[in-house]
């Protein structure tokens, strides 16, 4: 599986039902691994005619039904169900003070970077729930805008991670581009996608097309959200 494509998986795999394609709400039910809370957790799937956006988010897909989150001690499901959960040390966490006052009132990708970083996650992924929690809250842009400008620090500082392999260093350099472009850093993302236009690693048609796409817009100086064309929505298919 190409770069790209790991990420789209991450964020649409974990919990993708099999008739995503059809717009509709869809529900099921979740036990709370924390509590024993039961709850049914649900989303809908919205048709578009283009699949992703530059900065990776789904467009079909309401952002909420990424994370299901218990909607008593808000613990944040930040990894895929079936991966087992190091609860002695979690328990402890989510139900602490510390996490009730830092969770409340907040996106559930935002709790999810909370866990992760008490569990020491890399910032990789830190730094990618950091930017679904600003997917979650765009119709708030001030805090969807705090929540990207965390969500590139944090990618920014995966780059120089030990923890970060060579497939995710490619996807979050080319994602800080982007980020950098979003939020209005235009010089900063200009240097660095010409930069890795022409490094190794980076040659790949989706990749450069990608790349392209976000200089046209810092060109023109827009920092707003855009899909992926078809054409390199085309390529990213093509990658698979
Ligand atoms: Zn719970």
């Amino acid at each position: 599986m190409k770069p790209l494509l790991l990420v789209l998986a991450l964020f649409a795999g974990l919990f993708l039902p099999a008739s995503w394609a059809q717009p509709k709400t869809y529900g099921r039910e979740i036990t709370c691994p924390i509590d024993g809370q039961v709850w049914k957790h649900t989303w809908e799937s919205i048709s578009r005619a283009s699949k992703n956006r530059l900065d990776l988010k789904r467009l079909e897909i309401s952002p909420t039904w990424l994370m299901p989150q218990c909607p008593k001690c808000r613990f944040a499901f930040y990894q895929a169900e079936s991966l087992p959960l190091p609860l002695e040390r979690l328990k402890p966490y989510i139900l602490s003070e510390a996490y009730q006052t830092a969770s409340k009132g907040r996106p559930p990708s935002y709790c999810a970077a909370l866990i992760q970083t008490f569990l020491g996650g890399p910032p990789f992924k830190v730094g990618l729930h950091y930017l679904a929690a600003s997917w979650q809250t765009e119709s708030n842009p001030k805090e969807s805008r705090e929540y990207l400008d965390v969500a590139l620090t944090h990618i920014t500082a995966a780059l120089t991670s030990s923890s970060i392999s060579a497939e995710e260093f490619q996807i979050a350099a080319s994602l800080c581009g982007e980020l950098e472009r979003r939020t209005g850093r235009f010089e900063q993302a200009r240097q660095r996608c010409e930069a890795y236009l022409t490094r190794k690693g980076f040659q790949e048609e989706y990749q450069q097309a990608y790349l392209k796409r976000i200089l046209s817009f810092v060109a023109a100086k827009d920092s707003a959200p855009h899909a992926l064309t078809d054409a390199d929505e085309h390529l990213v298919e093509g990658a698979r």
